[in-house]
């Protein structure tokens, strides 16, 4: 799933490739995708793309005073294409023909349809309850003072830092990469962190920013389907760890893995499955 700092690369790139191109029209083939129907996608109609930003980890696509806030959900993507979809593309979500013959096309893997799109006033994008309720961005990193109030919840850091209302932007990949580089655990609780600890998890935010220098240096004008991310520790269960060199372990939920260095992060203890991890904090 795209994170913040995939989110990121891609408005900038979209955003850069984009800039005064003039919609010709606007299909949604995507069952369901639209969330809402006034103004209707027509109104886009001759207007030109003005900008393509990020907000937590959902791209916005701006014509003027109309602004398509989308949401990636776990499979979709945003891309440029140089021709049109085929009408026959059962990945087709939104399709957004340009008068230069390209199209800005929003696309989702597999058989699901959750993504989806509304298209909004752009002054009234900040107060969409998706948007209104998303806690301080993850980057670039709130002040200290406002992360430790985000955190300071009762529950296991590595929930509450992808709960995008506590603190927007991170994902099941960066999650692992900022408690690995906080050396904290990720069944550790907001409320148990003492100063130093906070400092450190706020510092660690950095991985972000890290990683989006990474994708400046790295990813040209075209963002591909699957970002190789630039991740130490997420999905590398079985290596040594890179700053200690003990081998990394992993925690296998339904739907996600959590992955950790026991000598850094857990004091040692190697935490099996799920059952298990609820009695380690
Ligand atoms: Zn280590």
């Amino acid at each position: 799933m795209p994170e913040l700092p995939e989110v990121e690369i891609v408005a900038r790139r979209l955003d850069a490739a984009l800039d005064g191109a003039v919609v010709e029209s606007v299909l949604a083939p995507g069952m369901n995708v639209m969330k809402t129907f006034d103004p209707p996608l027509s109104a886009l109609e001759g207007r030109e793309i003005t900008a393509v930003r990020r907000v937590g980890k959902m791209p916005v696509v701006e014509f003027g005073d109309l602004a398509l806030l989308i949401h990636l959900m776990s499979a979709g993507r945003l891309r440029v294409f140089d021709k049109r979809a085929s009408l026959k593309d059962r990945a087709s979500r939104v399709l957004v023909r340009l008068g230069d013959g390209r199209e800005l096309r929003l696309r989702e893997f597999g058989t699901k349809q959750r993504a989806w799109a509304k298209l909004l006033a752009s002054d009234a994008v900040a107060a969409d309850e998706m948007v209104a309720s998303l806690g301080p961005e993850a980057w670039p990193a709130p002040p200290l003072e406002e992360f430790a109030a985000a955190i300071d919840k009762p529950r296991h850091l590595h929930p509450l830092l992808r709960h995008q209302k506590d603190i927007s932007g991170i994902g099941r990949s960066w999650v692992d990469e900022i408690l690995w580089e906080a050396r904290l655990s990720p069944f550790k609780k907001g409320t148990e962190l003492d100063a130093a600890e906070i400092e450190r998890l706020h510092a660690a935010l950095h991985v972000l920013g890290d990683a989006i220098d990474h994708y400046e240096e790295t990813i040209g004008p075209e963002v591909p389907d699957k970002v190789p991310m630039p991740l130490k520790v997420h999905k590398h269960e079985g290596e040594p760890c890179p700053r200690c060199g003990t081998t990394i372990e992993a925690v296998f939920f339904s739907e996600h893995q959590m992955n950790y260095c026991p000598e850094e992060q857990t004091g040692g203890r190697v935490l099996k499955d799920r059952r298990l991890s609820k009695l380690l904090k």
